[in-house]
């Protein structure tokens, strides 16, 4: 078979590597992305059965505010999704069955949260989160240089940096706990738990763990723009395929990549299962335990290693799949975290996440039906192969009737999938998902950055700065895009910002 020659190899169609290739597709480089499966979005996508859609994983959608990575992706590429603002972004129910609303506006959440979890601490907490949050955002986008991994990058830094942004480096010191105490709530039992649950999905740890600077961030999403994707989250990633074919990259579906070794001509040569491609560069979408396999080379491997997190240090995911008849009782708010009295059976989870299909999109299902993607993290994903996936679609159901979503007999249809699936979904190692959880031990500029080998190997995806989410691998996307360009075609730097 010939060997197949492309400029730069894309490895994985996740929300990262879409990112990366469609801003690098813009400057005239020449794109192919090589995907193991037969469609784009890996995390991120949508799947139909019985001819419903369904979410894969992620639901929610934020990072569209200005100064936000899929603001600036849009803007640089034009690319226009279909999407529906949401008034109420989520609402929380605690295991004593109360009921709090995750509203947008600041001043209405103090007032929330004040009911729910007293008046003590609750206002200086959220006006710190919030102003960090607003911080980091304002960052992000500013310094596409950090993590730092050469003289060029720190350079870059200290010519954009300002007084805001270093005044975020304290805060990576300290942790949610640590905020927690500060404003007398480590006590707050109640509240102590609803942080919990929020970070555990938007940054896969717990207060102890997490740091403020990421915590503070994942807390306050609510306060942004919000929005449902119509038609599904897999309209996403076919936005970005769509935008990348218009602009000479092809799509290669069904290319699972084994292996990844240097040529003598200084290109890499990417050993597929149809045959080898040939790239003069590479960017990796991929996780960084699966990334570490690819590589052959030792010193690459080495380079590697220190960034590698366990099995026992990850989470997996248990999604299930509903339809149910719609009445006058389905919930008008479309998120919903739900803290479960006594954990999931047989997984010991806390709180499960409902994502319910907007009433307007008839793409997903009929006007009189309903699509739920509920979803729950299961720790230790190498370990934990679960048996009773019947067991727990029938609790899964009987759980979600007794919350008042529907009655058992409007349950149409219904569908677990446990991390084996996510391993054949996305080819994650131990079917990880949602990225590398913050610890306490791990910095932002300890994570690994874009730059692969020092040489033309680059990395983008939920494992690597800034880390989990739609809107973290989007940005990681676009650093991964702006350092290629910096190192190697500087002079198309600047068609980014055309
Ligand atoms: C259950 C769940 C719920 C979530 N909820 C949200 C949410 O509501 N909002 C949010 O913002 N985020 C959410 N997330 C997180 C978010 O979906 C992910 O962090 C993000 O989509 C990951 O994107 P990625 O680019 O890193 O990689 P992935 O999505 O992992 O994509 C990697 C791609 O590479 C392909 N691939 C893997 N190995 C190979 C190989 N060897 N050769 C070729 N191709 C390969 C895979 O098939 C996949 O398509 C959720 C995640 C899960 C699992």
């Amino acid at each position: 078979m010939e060997t197949q020659k492309v400029q730069v190899a894309v490895i994985g169609s996740g929300f990262g590597g879409l990112t990366a290739a469609s801003l690098l597709a813009k400057t005239g480089l020449q794109m192919a992305v090589l995907e193991q499966n037969n469609y784009p979005g890996g995390c991120a996508s949508s799947y139909k059965r019985k001819g419903y859609w369904f979410e894969t994983g992620a639901t929610t959608l934020v990072g569209l505010d200005e100064e936000m990575p899929l603001h600036y992706l849009l803007e640089q590429t034009g690319i226009q999704l279909p999407l529906l603002h949401l008034d109420t972004p989520m609402q929380v129910r605690l295991s004593d069955g109360t009921l709090l609303t995750r509203y947008p506006d600041l001043e209405d959440w103090i007032r929330e949260a004040e009911r729910v979890f007293g008046g003590q601490g609750q206002r200086p907490f959220w006006e710190t989160c919030f102003q960090i949050s607003q911080k980091v955002w304002r960052t992000s986008l500013k310094q596409l240089s950090f993590p730092f991994g050469s003289l060029g990058d720190l350079w870059q830094a200290a010519t954009a940096v300002r007084w805001e942004q270093l005044g975020l480096v304290p805060k990576a010191f300290q942790t949610v706990k640590d905020l927690l105490a500060q404003h007398g709530l480590l006590h707050n039992k109640r509240f102590v738990s609803f942080v919990d649950q929020q970070l555990l999905i938007t940054a896969q740890n717990h207060h102890q763990e997490v740091n403020v600077l990421f915590g503070a961030t994942a807390l306050c999403y609510t306060l942004y723009g919000n929005y449902y994707v119509l038609g599904g989250l897999r309209k996403l990633s076919e936005s970005l395929v769509e935008y990348l074919e218009q602009h000479h990259g092809q799509m290669l579906y069904r290319r699972f990549v084994k292996q990844i070794t240097p040529a003598e001509s200084g290109n890499y040569l990417i050993d597929t299962e149809k045959g080898l491609v040939e790239a003069e560069f590479v960017v990796c979408g991929l996780p960084l335990n699966n990334v570490h396999q690819l590589f052959q080379s030792t010193d690459t491997k080495k380079k590697l290693e220190r960034y590698l997190l366990p099995p026992e240090d990850v989470n997996g995911a248990l999604t299930w799949g509903l339809v149910f008849e719609r009445s006058s009782s389905t919930p008008q708010v479309l998120h919903h975290q739900i803290h479960v009295p006594g954990k999931v059976p047989f997984i010991g989870s806390e709180s499960i996440f409902v994502s319910l299909s907007h009433p307007q999109d008839h793409q997903r299902a009929a006007p009189d039906m309903c699509v739920a993607s509920v979803s729950t993290h299961v720790a230790r994903p190498k370990e934990q192969w679960i048996e009773e996936k019947k067991e727990l679609e029938q609790w899964v159901v009987q759980f979600l009737a007794s919350q008042g979503f529907f009655l058992e007999d409007q349950v149409k249809f219904v569908q677990a999938a446990t991390p084996g699936a996510w391993i054949e979904w996305t080819g994650r190692e131990w079917g990880q998902v949602g990225g590398y959880p913050q610890y306490q031990g791990i910095k932002p500029w300890q994570m690994k950055d874009a730059r692969l080998d020092g040489h033309k190997a680059y990395l983008c995806g939920d494992t690597v700065y800034p880390g989990q989410g739609i809107p973290g691998v989007c940005l990681s996307g676009i650093i991964a895009a702006h350092k290629l360009l910096r190192d190697h075609f500087k002079e198309k730097v600047n068609v980014l910002h055309q």
